[in-house]
C-alpha cells in the first residue's frame, strides 16, 4: 500500500505542481491536501473477512485496470468495474465479473454493477442473489443499488466514494443518522420518511449491508479527485466522476494495485488462499477478452 501512496502522490504533485504554475500558485494548497492523508498504513490485515474484502475490491480494480479506457477512446465506457462472490459464508468464491459498458452497449444503464448482477443471474439462472456479496471499484448509484436490493445481495462493498451518484445504499438501509430521514413531495406534499430499510417486507432477512472502503487507495483515488475538479473546473452539482477515472494519475494507481494484487501474499491461508486464487483466475480472464457480456443482450 506504500507503494500505492508513494507513486500516486508524486504523480498527483507533479500535477497539482504544473496547474499551480498555470495559476500562479492561486486556489489550491498542497500542504493541506497532503494533510488530508492520514498517516497509518495497513501492515495486516485484523481477520479473514477484512482481507478477504481487501481481496474482492483489488479483484475489482485489477478487472478495470485490464480493459482500461482513456478520454481519448473509450469505446467500452467508463473505467469501473466489478466483482461478484457467491453465498458460501466462510466458503464463498469469487464467481463473475464485468465492467462498465455503456458505449459499448450504447446504453446508459449499462453499469458495472448491472452487468455483473445480470449477466451472472441469468449465465446461471437465479433468480435471486441472497446471500452474495458485491465488490466494486466505485460506489453504486441509485440504479445499482436498487438492483442489488431487489436481487437480495447480502453484502455491497466499494473501494471510493462517489459525491455526486452515491449515498442510495444508506438510504436503502434507511439509515437516519447520515441522512436527513424525510422528504416531501411538492406536488401532492406527500411525506417520505427512511423509517426503515428499505424493502421492508417479507422476501429479505435483512438489510444490505454496505461497507466504504476507506483504505489507503480509497482516500488517494477521493484527494485526486478534489485536485481534479478544481483544475478541470468542474461542474459542482453534477461533478465529473466518470472523466476523472479516464486521468492519467488514476491509471496508474490502478496499475499500482494491479501489480499488488498479482503478487499478494494471502495473510489468512486457511479462509482466503483459495478465495485469492479463484479471484486472480477471473482477473487473468478479464484481461484475456475486451468484455465477455459484450454484445450479448441480457
Ligand atoms: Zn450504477
Amino acid at each position: 500500500m506504500n507503494h500505492f501512496k508513494k507513486i500516486f502522490q508524486t504523480l498527483l504533485v507533479i500535477h497539482l505542481f504544473l496547474f499551480a504554475a498555470c495559476l500562479g500558485f492561486q486556489g489550491l494548497n498542497a500542504q493541506e491536501t497532503r494533510q488530508a492523508i492520514p498517516k497509518s498504513q495497513i501492515l495486516g490485515h485484523a481477520n479473514w473477512q477484512e482481507e478477504r474484502d481487501y481481496i474482492g475490491l483489488m479483484a475489482a480494480f485489477s478487472v478495470v485496470y485490464t480493459d482500461w479506457q482513456t478520454a481519448d477512446t473509450h469505446p467500452r465506457g467508463y473505467n469501473i468495474g466489478c466483482v461478484l462472490v457467491n453465498n458460501g459464508g466462510e466458503d464463498a468464491l469469487p464467481v463473475y465479473w464485468a465492467r462498465n459498458s455503456v458505449n459499448f452497449v450504447n446504453n446508459k444503464t449499462q453499469h458495472g454493477e448491472v452487468r455483473t448482477l445480470m449477466g451472472y443471474s441469468f449465465q446461471e439462472n437465479l433468480k435471486d442473489l441472497t446471500g452474495y456479496t458485491l465488490y466494486g471499484t466505485l460506489e453504486p448509484c441509485a440504479q445499482c443499488s436498487g438492483m442489488a436490493a431487489m436481487l437480495g445481495i447480502d453484502r455491497v462493498v466499494w473501494g471510493q466514494d462517489d459525491r455526486e451518484y452515491g449515498g442510495t445504499m444508506v438510504r436503502l438501509n434507511g439509515d437516519k443518522d447520515r441522512i436527513s430521514p424525510c422528504v416531501t413531495l411538492e406536488s401532492t406534499q406527500t411525506e417520505y420518511c427512511w423509517e426503515q430499510p428499505f424493502p421492508k417486507t417479507t422476501g429479505f432477512t435483512q438489510p444490505i449491508q454496505i461497507t466504504a472502503f476507506w483504505d489507503n487507495f480509497g482516500l488517494l483515488l477521493e484527494e485526486g479527485y478534489q485536485i481534479y475538479k478544481v483544475q478541470q473546473k468542474c461542474d459542482p452539482e453534477r461533478g465529473c466522476m466518470v472523466d476523472y477515472l479516464y486521468w492519467g494519475p488514476v491509471r496508474s494507481l490502478f496499475e499500482d494495485i494491479y501489480g499488488t494484487f498479482i503478487h499478494y501474499t494471502v495473510q489468512y491461508e486457511t479462509e482466503n488462499q483459495e478465495f485469492y486464487d479463484k479471484a486472480k483466475g477471473l482477473v487473468t480472464e478479464a484481461g484475456q477478452s475486451h468484455d465477455r457480456n459484450l454484445g450479448v443482450a441480457f
